[in-house]
């Protein structure tokens, strides 16, 4: 049996906190709800712990929202106060002991914490752990937050807290919860997002990777956590702390191409609109005489929009998108490789059927997908294939929660533009260039983070950052 691997960069992860000022609030059926929000965010696991006084409660497990959690989950999972995660794997593989949140004991009581990024000098903070004596479960990053919080000196959760941050390397938004308190926190870099919300018409706060999450729970968009700080309530009060400034903000510009909602808005700036103003970019960097623009499902969709507006060739959808797929076994002795495409994706011979076609993605990652997206096209009937993507081409890998860790994979780190047109078979091939990402995105170039396009890392890799999401896996422990 073979599993369906997607060819484009994976998600990284979903979170969400939220606290009322209300003992009576159920906390942990608003999170679900925002989980679904952030569902695109990662589909390999999910959970929520709440906490109900001293009491911590736990749920998690491996798939989506919908397989983890049955309605009776939610009798147990009570308390005012709660966070949650959807993951997709980036430090440490799948397995159980990896699923977020992670809770903890530890000397002012229970802790949990849900982490979306990657920490770049995770095995240099896990031997350190070690030294001091701490027992690891898991092979996750995360854990070891835990560990270096609960070695702090300081019996005050918002300095040990603090403590820990100086000494993290990388990318990481964390709501953690301690004490009947929220906290969110955004690396000094601003790598990953963090949004802050008011819960309508009651005492209440909630944080969360996107704002989608809080338009689904009914929650007032207040303001992004800014790169470098850290949001503290209990439901009722809000303070805030800077711990470290970076040497820039670093967004990671996937968000916007790719990895967030379109109807998200991400430091201050929608989605939706970026992903137009791209299509638009994209049509003028090389016109092109064609019949009609046709999206890659889903997120090629708003990007083709902004480009047959520029170009003034019509759109369709030329590729139907089956959604029930998700993770699927295909059965052995089929042809694999066209069947992962063809389960997903079916062409509409009508649109394509002696047409010029201009198609739109947003990346290309080891190109496999996209050649075979091509073939179904050509095998539609079309008589020209226009290849346009929104991203520059990814030479380098990722060390910052984005699971394109290995350089060989990369078809861009090894071929010239050219050699991947004739890689894929298509008439032409446009990739966006960074100038254009930044002026469609709004935001100087030193306001995002394009390492994975020019190798300009905002903070330095080490060897150790090179092995990607197996990095403490050298010893592993199977839970079923
Ligand atoms: S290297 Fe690429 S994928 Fe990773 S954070 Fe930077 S822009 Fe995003």
């Amino acid at each position: 049996m073979l599993l369906w691997h997607e060819d484009r960069p994976k998600e990284e992860c979903g979170i969400i906190g939220l606290v009322s000022s209300s003992r009576e609030y159920d906390a942990s059926s608003h999170i679900y709800l925002g989980l679904y929000a952030l569902q695109h965010r990662g589909q390999e696991s999910a959970g929520i712990a709440t906490q109900n006084g001293e009491y911590l409660n736990i749920k998690r497990g491996n798939g989506l929202l919908r397989d983890v959690f049955k309605p009776a989950d939610f009798a147990s999972l009570k308390g005012n106060v709660g966070i949650g995660h959807v993951r997709y794997s980036t430090t440490g593989s799948g397995y159980l002991q990896n699923v977020q949140p992670i809770i903890a004991r530890y000397w002012g009581g229970m802790m949990a914490i849900s982490h979306n990024g990657n920490i770049v000098n995770s095995r240099e903070l896990r031997d350190l752990v070690l030294e001091k004596g701490s027992i690891i479960r898991s092979s996750s990053d995360t854990e070891l937050i835990l560990h270096l919080i609960s070695m702090q000196k300081e019996r005050d959760v918002l300095k040990a807290v603090t403590g820990v941050l100086g000494k993290l390397r990388g990318a990481y938004s964390i709501v953690l919860i301690a004490n009947g308190r929220l906290y969110g926190i955004r690396d000094p870099y601003g790598f990953r997002p963090l949004v802050l919300g008011r819960l309508k018409g009651k005492g209440g706060y909630v944080m969360s990777s996107e704002s989608t999450a809080l338009d689904i729970i009914g929650a007032d968009f207040v303001r992004d956590v800014g790169p470098g700080e850290i949001v503290v309530t209990d439901g009722t009060q809000i303070g805030s702390c800077g711990f470290k400034g970076g040497q820039r903000n670093a967004l990671c510009v996937f968000e916007y191409i790719y990895f967030a909602r379109a109807d998200s808005v991400i430091d201050g700036i929608g989605v939706y609109d970026v992903r137009k103003r791209m299509g638009r970019e994209l049509a003028r960097i090389r016109g092109v005489k064609a019949d009609v623009v046709i999206p890659v499902p889903d997120s090629g969709i708003t990007t083709a929009i902004g480009f047959s507006r520029e170009a003034g060739i019509p759109f369709e959808i030329g590729l139907f998108k089956n959604q029930y797929v998700g993770r699927t076994f295909i059965h052995p002795g089929s042809d694999e490789r066209d069947m992962r495409v063809r389960l997903k994706l079916n062409p509409i011979k009508s649109v394509l059927k002696g047409k010029r076609v201009v198609v739109v993605d947003d990346s290309i990652v080891r190109g496999t997908t996209s050649k075979r997206i091509v073939k179904l096209i050509r095998e539609a009937g079309a008589s020209e294939v226009h290849m346009y993507i929104s991203s520059p081409p990814i030479t380098h890998p990722c060390f910052f929660g984005i699971d394109t860790s290995v350089k060989k994979t990369l078809i861009a780190s090894l071929n010239s533009v050219e050699e991947i047109r004739k890689f894929l078979g298509v008439d032409t091939l446009t990739y966006m260039p960074i100038e254009s990402l930044s002026k469609s995105v709004g935001k100087s170039m030193n306001e995002l983070c394009y390492a994975c396009f020019n190798g300009d890392y905002p903070l330095p890799v080490t060897e150790d950052s090179v092995e990607g999401k197996l990095l403490l896996e050298d010893y592993r422990v199977l839970e079923m």
